[in-house]
């Protein structure tokens, strides 16, 4: 469908005003897709370990005038003029995000996870440096050594893995490495470890053999944020992080360190591995600081980690192999296996009854279990209840007999839409 030449003069009416439906008017096509995306959202489960549904708020600084600005630079030393007013939501921003974590410095410009990962590499390290991190196979991520990727390609990764049969992090392994290849810096930080990193026992180990640490907390910084998961920041030079995952705030990635660190990984985020930040983003990143610092985020990280140990224990009783046991986190990793299911039929037959999460690699043998969270619907205030009733969903899913199939996605959706994640 054309755009309609009327609504492209936008000069007409302020596009900022969320009650005029502007998008609409001008883009039926586009506007459907955002429609129909935000009923998925809605009238499914979303169990994607990463994902979350931010504030009004925050979607709000998001869509505002501040994505019109360029701001090459940092708060008051811009390439840019006309900066000075989205310098304040920068600085808001870093203020409030050393506030929220006790660091001494926040970097809060990188687009995204992966960046700060990125940006941390290039203030500590040189091409072709040893880098000790999670494998792979195990739960490390793709900026922890992939092929695919920058840092399997400028770096010599050797990889640490969990032990078979606990799916714990074997530090004694992780020390022999160590010792044995001498990297430069250790990472600790998986996409799927449901249990808290000892970061104490890898700074120990970092010490002994002179490496840096740098802590990849994408995913565990907003139970960090609400005090439901220990901070790595006393212990780790560098912390990488997300900020769209359990901490509720806009695509996006964060650095923490030091003092002595500060100036080498501005530099390394800006002028070395990006351009222009996205002050809009900064802008919601702020605000999600903001959110992040009041009780009742507390109380909802708390909750997060509540309702992943509820889920797990019920899946458990329904026959799913719990990775780890158990949970300390909003992550769960599980083997559906027992059920007669592997990871990726597991996965398919969960979308198509409206359970939206993810495969992931086992600690044991080479197929595949599921990793899901609780962060977004926790968000959407479910507890208890409705964790044990997801777990049978589960089950009902896996189990369903393929014409029995649109039976379960109609329960599946009367639970989504009784816990609605946006009003109105
Ligand atoms: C999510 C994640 C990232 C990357 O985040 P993106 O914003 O997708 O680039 C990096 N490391 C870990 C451990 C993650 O979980």
């Amino acid at each position: 469908m054309p755009v309609t030449a009327a609504a492209a003069d936008v000069r007409g009416t302020n596009p900022y005003r969320p009650d005029v439906d502007v998008l609409r008017g001008q883009d039926p096509e586009i506007a459907d897709v955002l429609a129909g995306e935000a009923r998925r959202q809605a009238d499914s489960l979303q169990l994607i370990a990463a994902e979350n549904f931010v504030s009004p708020a925050v979607l709000a600084a998001l869509g505002s005038p501040l994505a019109n600005k360029y701001a090459e630079g940092y708060p008051g030393a811009r390439y840019h003029g006309g900066c000075e007013i989205v310098d304040a939501a920068e600085r808001i921003a870093v203020q409030r995000a050393t506030a929220l974590f006790g660091a001494d410095h926040a970097n809060v410009q990188s687009h995204s996870g992966s960046s700060a990962v990125l940006a941390a590499y290039a203030a500590l390290l040189r091409p072709g440096d040893t880098v000790l991190a999670m494998g792979l196979a195990y739960g490390g991520h793709l900026t922890h050594g992939s092929p695919a990727n920058f840092s399997g390609r400028w770096f010599d990764f050797v990889p640490y893995g969990v032990d078979a049969e606990t799916g714990l992090i074997d530090y004694e392994q992780v020390r022999v490495l160590a010792h044995e290849h001498r990297p430069k810096a250790i990472v600790c930080g998986s996409i799927s470890y449901p249990r808290h990193i000892d970061y104490a026992q890898f700074r120990e180990i970092a010490d002994e053999v002179g490496a840096c640490l740098i802590a990849d907390a994408a995913h565990p910084i907003g139970l960090v944020a609400g005090g439901a998961a220990p901070n790595p920041v006393p212990y780790a030079d560098v912390v990488c992080a997300t900020t769209h995952k359990v901490l509720r705030g806009p695509r996006g990635g964060m650095l923490l360190c030091g003092a002595e660190l500060a100036e080498r990984i501005d530099r390394a985020v800006f002028p070395f591995t990006q351009g222009g930040a996205q002050m809009h983003t900064i802008a919601a990143k702020a605000v999600a600081f903001g959110e992040a610092a009041t009780e009742a985020f507390t109380a909802y990280t708390h909750q997060v980690v509540a309702n992943a140990r509820a889920l797990a224990d019920a899946l458990a009783e329904q026959g799913f192999a719990i990775t780890t046991g158990g949970t300390d986190t909003h992550l769960i990793t599980a083997d559906p296996g027992p059920l007669g299911v592997e990871g990726r039929a597991a996965r398919a037959r969960l979308m198509a009854a409206g359970i939206v999460l993810d495969t992931c690699a086992l600690p044991y043998g080479d197929e595949r279990g599921i990793r899901f969270g609780t962060a977004a619907v926790t968000t959407q205030g479910m507890g208890r209840p409705e964790m044990e009733r997801i777990a049978e969903l589960f089950t009902a899913a896996l189990r369903a007999e393929p014409e029995k199939a649109p039976r379960v996605r109609a329960r599946v959706r009367e639970l989504a839409e009784r816990f609605p994640p946006y009003r109105g």
